[in-house]
């Protein structure tokens, strides 16, 4: 354990010092960011009225496009001279959002990642192969601050060159991967088309795992085609990058670090704040951000939270499994379709290379669902394979989990796009009114 007389804190003392550093930090971002003071003066209030933790819901939510709205600097509360490093989200549309870190802001989330990959149970023994791509996205120097400050030894492959990343993890003998669970996914399938026995050749035990959402079926497929244990890491550019929470060696639900982020579960329609094991919008505010203290930052990730220990012996509340964003879901001629729902179906029909799939909606006047995916080798390849019945029990399944017919269209192995990074699972090509 890295900081264990902060990890091992008992629920009473990690509220008690979440509020003495929640009013401090309220203090601080209305006394260093304009939007925040003129926020809670539009509101009637001051840091005065913010007198404990359940205080909280009085102050006005902050959103993605405020910080869209900040764009270049972002909401900063220090001189720009104080900023030490910067980076951006990968959204691809629109202005980025851009954060910034000021040298402690970088100390906090080395330290963080550091616990993240020991909680995982990685120790300075590992040789870590960071496959998350570096640069302005927080995955690459995330996951790479960690590792140094853990003391265990860095293979900075980044992501892509899915030959050399190959030969590396063989050569050096990596002991823990990191990267988005669709690269681990495609780097399966490429490890053994060019020839590799992962359990042979390969010396994985850990996986660190985030960025994007994933499913128990990929956990299971990665595990069992790498022989490791799959962690899953969550977290956002805004809330430093990687580390916010992450699976124990348990594996059941992802500690949030609670000295540094308070979280709050709200309904994503009204606002309000709900109680423990309801499902809803996370909210965030960092504890100790200089740089850019956000306060209740909403994140759009639908979840649910506990605060009953864990096995490991932490209280640090845990996110029972990100759900998917809210704004993932999507309409479909009147119905609400999860992308995740057609990944469950299709991961458990073991003659489909179930990971490797895309939804495609079109319509003008009524909508038509397409869902493309790939067959399993192996069976594409054998006598059995019979496409026309393959396609109708796939068919099936959707529409009894969907409530909807979708279209199929089986593909032939390793005809869909790879990725690198984040997964994009689905095109919509209906017109935007
Ligand atoms: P963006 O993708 O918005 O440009 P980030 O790269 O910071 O910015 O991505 C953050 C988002 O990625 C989170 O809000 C969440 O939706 C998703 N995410 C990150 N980690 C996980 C995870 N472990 N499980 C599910 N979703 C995750
Ligand atoms: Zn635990």
């Amino acid at each position: 354990m890295i900081d264990p007389e902060i990890e091992l804190m008992k629920t009473e003392q990690i509220r008690k010092l979440q509020e003495d550093r929640f009013l401090r930090q309220v203090r601080y971002a209305y006394e260093n960011v304009p939007m925040y003071k003129k926020r809670f003066k539009e509101r009637g209030i001051t840091p005065d009225d913010i007198r404990r933790l359940e205080d909280a819901h009085k102050i006005p939510f902050t959103v993605k496009d405020d910080l869209r709205d900040h764009y270049p600097y972002g909401i900063l509360a220090v001189p720009v001279r104080d900023v030490v490093e910067m980076h951006a989200s990968s959204g691809t549309t629109g202005i980025p959002t851009v954060v910034t870190y000021t040298e402690r802001d970088l100390r906090t989330w080395r330290r963080l990642m550091a616990r993240t990959y020991s909680a995982a149970g990685v120790t300075r023994e590992d040789i870590v192969q960071n496959a998350y791509g570096y640069g302005l996205f927080t995955g690459g120097l995330g996951f790479h601050y960690g590792i140094q400050e853990l003391g265990a030894m860095a293979v900075p492959t980044a992501t892509g060159n899915t030959k050399r990343q190959l030969k590396m993890m063989k050569d050096m003998k990596t002991t823990v991967l990191a990267a988005t669970p669709s690269y681990a996914l495609y780097l399966g399938e490429a490890a053994k088309s060019e020839g590799y026995d992962p359990l042979e050749d390969f010396n994985l035990r850990i996986g660190m795992f985030g960025a994007e959402p994933w499913s128990e079926e990929a956990r299971k497929k990665i595990q069992e085609t790498f022989g490791l244990r799959a962690h899953d890491v969550y977290g956002m550019s805004e809330l430093y990058g990687p580390g916010v929470a992450v699976e124990c060696e348990h594996q059941n639900g992802l500690h949030i670090w609670s000295d540094e982020f308070l979280v709050e579960v709200i309904d994503p329609k009204t606002g309000e704040v709900l109680p423990e094991g309801k499902k809803g919008e996370l909210v965030f505010t960092m504890l100790t951000r200089e740089a850019m203290p956000l306060l209740r930052y909403r994140t759009k990730d639908l979840a649910t939270i506990t605060w009953e220990e864990c096995e490991c012996g932490r209280y640090h509340p845990r996110i029972m499994r990100i759900k998917g964003r809210a704004d993932d879901m999507l309409i479909v001629g009147g119905v609400n379709v999860f992308p995740s729902q057609i990944e469950h179906v299709l991961m458990d029909i073991d003659e489909l290379a179930g990971e490797f799939f895309q939804i495609v909606i079109e319509g003008e006047i009524l909508d038509k669902l397409y869902v493309k995916v790939e067959v399993d080798p192996k069976f594409y390849a054998s006598d059995g394979y019979d496409e026309a019945k393959l396609k109708k029990r796939v068919e099936d399944e959707l529409q009894a989990v969907l409530t909807l017919r979708a279209r199929v269209e089986l593909l032939p192995p390793g005809s869909l796009p790879r990725t690198e990074g984040k997964a994009k699972h689905v095109v919509d090509l209906r017109k935007k009114v």
